[in-house]
């Protein structure tokens, strides 16, 4: 028989996510940022006395009050919907109709069944069907949907779903390679690999659509 903790142990290890969504309460917005960077605080204070750290020194006296904001403001703040960015869209006026790519948007995120990192790269891709959005938009909502406790899966899903969205088109895809720190550096402690997710849209399910994009994915940028 295998306990409960056992069974969530293997859910995270094997980095499985149980939702398409974040698995978000519907109070995590009752208290605001404050009073919870105040709760975190008293909760990584406890964590490292536990551990056995002396926070009386100078180095580590501002510790937990750091960590407490970096988690609501940087790295967990695109957990409240708030922040989402504005996807403003406008008239493709010049009628461009090709495949628009925005490559090597630069991602942190942090995974959540280890809260270590996942660093790396997302590719975006659109066709515009009248629509068209403004370039740093799109890392924009890379951005949001990365910072979070996540899963790299449901994150490629987000950044497309929310495209489409705002596109008011399918024809939205996204590929993420990543290392994940909780891989790289600990467990298998294998540097090297990473994990690629990707999630095609609309056209972009087409084989040829999609070769393209990830052709012009592999464009070294010279300027
Ligand atoms: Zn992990």
């Amino acid at each position: 028989m295998i306990n409960n903790d056992e069974l969530h142990d293997e859910i995270g290890d094997n980095h499985i996510a149980s939702c398409a969504t974040n698995p978000v309460r519907e109070d995590a917005f009752d208290i605001t940022d404050d009073e919870k960077i105040e709760k975190i605080k008293k909760d990584v204070e406890s964590i490292l006395l536990t551990l056995g750290m002396d926070l009386t020194d100078d180095s580590m006296k501002g510790t937990p009050n750091r960590v407490a904001k970096m988690f609501v403001k940087e790295i967990f703040g695109g957990l409240n919907p708030a922040k989402k960015p504005k996807a403003s869209t406008f008239d493709n006026n010049y009628k461009y109709g090709e495949m628009l790519v925005e490559k090597n948007i630069t991602l942190y995120s942090t995974c959540e069944h280890h809260l270590l990192p996942i660093i790396g790269r997302a590719h975006v891709a659109y066709i515009s069907n009248g629509r068209v959005i403004g370039l740093s938009k799109m890392n924009r909502i890379v951005e949001y949907y990365a910072k979070r406790p996540q899963v790299q899966e449901r994150l490629t899903m987000q950044i497309v779903q929310e495209l489409q969205k705002a596109l008011g088109t399918e024809d939205v895809a996204c590929v993420i390679d990543a290392k994940h720190l909780c891989v790289n550096s600990r467990g298998i402690n294998d540097i090297e690999s990473s994990t690629v997710t990707s999630e095609f849209g609309g056209k972009f399910k087409d084989p040829q659509a999609r070769r393209e994009f990830l052709d012009y994915i592999k464009l070294e940028t010279k300027f």
